[in-house]
């Protein structure tokens, strides 16, 4: 397979634009290269000049925890530039279509809406695993991704491993394993997995376990052809400088996020068990991730109830599979411990 085949003619040949960042990369004293503010910013930090549109110490200091060198490593203005990208840059509008497998991430869709591209719909079977023959009669010669989170948000379980691999061993697209929730999981990541496969995407996020969702940090691991692809396509300076310092910052402190994620493994187990013994509870899904599916009686009475309290959950009620459900993130053990005080009342 090869991947330049996959992206959309227009990106073929598309002549990318050049910052003067590009043109110039070397140690010089008088930048009058880019029209910045030669004085200052009125701030306490300077942040007059343009950001390295490659944040390559970032994307260095990522290599050095994950493991993936830097030539295999994209950053985006959260996971949600990179999905937004991958259509952009491999689905061609009114011709080309993608597979879901709700329930699911809302993202994939309205990002497939936003780009104009067709979206299939394969769901999960009722474990929540892929129906894999279902998948396999869906695929067509237009097919250029399937969409795969594992952990599986709003379901909370990882998905079978050896059934994804099937998948990226047969199919002839892009297959992208948004593992936005991998921190909190039992079952290994697939980043290992990128050497094998050139049509594998894997997707992180600085948006949960590291506890950056404000800066809007996202990861995409891939085969080198998918990564320039993305970096081509890519606004020259999506990733801002604050962003850029701030999570240099933060991954010299991992010792904390480890230790969050510890606690919040823990809590979802109590919480899980906690929620198991309600009055209310029908099914409590077991998950891989920070928050736990959970169906009750009469799911939106409850989540009245509840913000009423000032506690708010995610009413999932009305989605396919998902019926008379709440998706309850883990909070703190302060949190946890108000959240079932009130509904063991009920
Ligand atoms: C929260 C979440 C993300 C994170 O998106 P960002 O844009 O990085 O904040 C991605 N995928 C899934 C499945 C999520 O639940």
């Amino acid at each position: 397979m090869d991947i330049k085949d996959l992206q959309r003619e227009n990106i073929k040949t598309l002549k990318p634009y050049s910052t003067a960042r590009d043109e110039y990369k070397g140690q010089a004293s008088v930048f009058l290269d880019a029209n910045e503010n030669s004085f200052g910013s009125p701030l306490p930090a300077n942040y007059n000049r343009y950001p390295d549109p490659l944040q390559l110490d970032l994307k260095d200091a990522i290599s050095k925890i994950k493991g993936v060198p830097i030539e295999n490593t994209f950053l985006g203005n959260g996971s949600d530039e990179a999905i937004d990208l991958l259509f952009r840059a491999f689905c061609n509008p009114g011709k080309d279509n993608v597979i879901v497998l709700p329930p699911t991430y809302g993202m994939y869709e309205v990002s497939a809406n936003i780009n104009d591209v067709e979206l299939r719909k394969v769901d999960l079977l009722p474990n929540f695993q892929l129906d894999l023959e279902k998948i396999a009669e869906t695929i067509d010669s237009n097919t250029k991704m399937i969409f795969i989170c594992s952990p599986n948000n709003p379901t909370g379980n990882s998905i079978d491993r050896s059934d994804i691999e099937t998948i990226l061993a047969n199919f002839k697209g892009l297959v992208i394993i948004d593992e936005a929730y991998i921190n909190f999981a039992r079952q290994k990541t697939f980043i290992q997995e990128l050497t094998e496969y050139a049509n594998l995407v894997v997707l992180q996020t600085f948006s949960k376990a590291w506890g950056l969702a404000a800066l809007r940090l996202g990861m995409a691991f891939s085969s080198v052809p998918v990564i320039d692809i993305l970096n081509k396509v890519k606004p020259p300076y999506n990733i801002n400088q604050a962003t850029q310092d701030l999570a240099l910052a933060a991954l010299a402190n991992i010792k904390q996020v480890n230790d969050w994620i510890k606690v919040t493994v823990s809590e979802r187990d109590r919480l899980s068990k906690a929620l198991a013994n309600l009055k209310i509870a029908q099914k409590v899904y077991p998950s891989d991730a920070n928050f736990i599916l959970a169906k009750v009686d009469d799911a939106s009475a409850i989540y009245n109830l509840l913000v009423d309290k000032g506690i708010i959950v995610r009413d999932r009620s009305k989605v396919s599979l998902c019926e008379g459900c709440l998706r309850i993130t883990v909070g703190t053990p302060t949190e946890n411990d108000e959240l079932i005080s009130i509904l063991e009342k009920l």
